[in-house]
């Protein structure tokens, strides 16, 4: 057929999301879903919603929710940004922020979605190395780049960055926007949300996904300088300005006013995460200290993608990247506590 498409879409080398599944016989711990539902009030708000509105477009402001977040956060809604999962607002930001050609810097190994942001919006990039337990070597990031962007805890190591350590990278580098990724900080890390009253080029990035079992209702959230802010709402209205509808903020709302079920559920991740590392170092694996709702793991002797590949088998997934210094590793995330002991077995089975 002619070619009837841009070069951009021919070139790019899409973000591969984690496989999705309706088969219920799979234990599905490959994409750091919460296996805890979400709660009762967040259920109740949803089925409360008053479906006659739905015929008219959500608040574009999304206002309700950005005042709760910003009693929950003590700043000023001015401060917020809400947007249809972390992923836009990520997408936003590469927009608002960067220039095509400049370059910016992310841990060589992070979040894959990094990398694609730069090719779609023609942004190069330098790597930040890691040290030999994954690490990121904050030292090592170079002055001449325009922006530094990383999850923490960072993925899919689930190795946390002290916040005194962001500090330094802030008071180093004070002309660039430096993203602070805190989509699994919920999970036993502290979040350096404080630090943006002293720091105007500070953007930290948070989601519904992970710790509030909403993934599939694409609520994130941003938390900076006004004129960060300003800038993201700039993109978002040049493109869609009711990128958040009105069912999710409502869900959105009622997670953020029950704070106690989000608190006992991620407590109970924490707990089951540390159960787990001690079963796999009991097996003889190596295992990445993680602050997240993942164990980045491997095998002294059988090769990740062939224990990937074997879980599979028996009808449990698992994520393996088939990136240079992690090919060996496999990521897990912490599902249910039964799902654990099934992973485990399995696992024990086949080493
Ligand atoms: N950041 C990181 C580090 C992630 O792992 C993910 C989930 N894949 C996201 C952002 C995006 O999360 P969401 O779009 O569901 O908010």
């Amino acid at each position: 057929m002619k070619k009837l498409w841009s070069n951009l879409a021919e070139e790019l080398v899409p973000y591969q999301p984690g496989e999705q599944t309706t088969n219920e016989n799979i234990i599905k711990l490959n994409t750091n879903e919460n296996p805890f539902p979400p709660s009762e009030h967040v259920i109740n708000a949803i089925k409360t919603c008053n479906l006659e509105s739905l015929s008219l477009y959500p608040d574009h402001d999304v206002t309700e929710l950005k005042k709760e977040l910003s009693n929950y956060h003590n700043v000023e809604k001015h401060n917020i940004f809400v947007g249809n999962g972390s992923d836009e607002i990520l997408a936003f930001s590469w927009q608002a922020f960067w220039n095509p050609e400049d370059v910016i810097a992310f841990p060589e190994i992070t979040y894959n979605f990094y990398k694609v942001y730069c090719d779609l919006y023609r942004v190069k990039s330098e790597m930040i190395p890691l040290t030999a337990d994954f690490k990121i070597n904050t030292a090592a990031i170079l002055n001449d780049v325009k922006g530094i962007i990383f999850p923490n805890p960072n993925a899919p190591t689930g190795r946390f960055l002290p916040i005194i350590e962001i500090e330094e990278i802030l008071k180093k580098h004070t002309n660039k926007v430096v993203i602070i990724d805190e989509a699994y900080i919920d999970f036993g890390g502290v979040s350096c949300i404080e630090l943006i009253n002293r720091y105007d080029n500070l953007l930290v990035i948070r989601t519904f996904s992970k710790s509030r079992s909403l993934a599939g209702l694409r609520i994130g959230y941003a938390v900076g300088d006004h004129h960060l802010i300003q800038a993201l709402n700039t993109i978002r209205y040049s493109f869609n300005p009711y990128s958040v509808d009105y069912v999710g903020m409502k869900a959105a709302i009622a997670s953020i006013q029950d704070d106690q079920t989000f608190r006992s559920n991620c407590q109970a991740i924490v707990e089951i995460r540390r159960a787990t590392i001690q079963k796999l170092e009991s097996l003889g694996c190596h295992v990445i200290p993680s602050m997240t709702n993942f164990i980045l793991f491997s095998h002294p002797v059988l090769n990740g993608s062939i224990i990937y590949e074997k879980l599979k088998h028996k009808n449990i997934l698992v994520r393996h990247f088939d990136t240079p210094k992690i090919q060996n590793y496999l990521r897990v995330s912490i599902g249910s506590e039964t799902q654990m002991n099934a992973f485990i077995s399995s696992l024990t089975e086949l080493i």
